[in-house]
């Protein structure tokens, strides 16, 4: 059997899964990733969709912009994962829900403009 990267929220009621490759990750200051995670910024990486499956339950959908939607754990609220409108062949997860982060470094920083000023990147 292949590798795979395992991840859920902090309840366990979602898990997910994906195959080990190496994909692209960044960390994003955008004000919507700040006040819906309640973090300074948000480490997010790249998934092909196609890859991607849910291996316990569901997360709840959020449409939290124009062009976007963010799925949270109903019961204790994790953030998992974002869907954009401008990027559907994608699924972008939250590094810190997967099993190991300390395996994957975000490879970036983006939306740094709107970085708070006393976070040292
Ligand atoms: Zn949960
Ligand atoms: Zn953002």
């Amino acid at each position: 059997m292949s590798k795979r990267i395992e991840g859920g929220c902090f309840c366990g009621s979602v898990r997910y899964k994906f195959p080990f490759n190496n994909y692209p990750s960044a960390n994003c200051h955008c004000s919507m990733c700040r006040r819906l995670s309640g973090a300074p910024y948000v480490s997010w990486m790249s998934i092909p969709i196609v890859e991607f499956e849910y291996s316990q339950g569901k997360p709840t959908k959020i449409t939290s912009s124009s062009h976007g939607a963010r799925y949270f754990c109903e019961h204790c609220g994790s953030p998992l994962v974002c869907i954009l409108d401008e990027d559907p062949e994608n699924i972008y997860i939250t590094i810190c829900s997967l099993d190991r982060p300390q395996d994957f470094e975000p490879k970036g920083d983006i939306y740094t403009k709107d970085s708070l000023p006393w976070l040292k990147i």
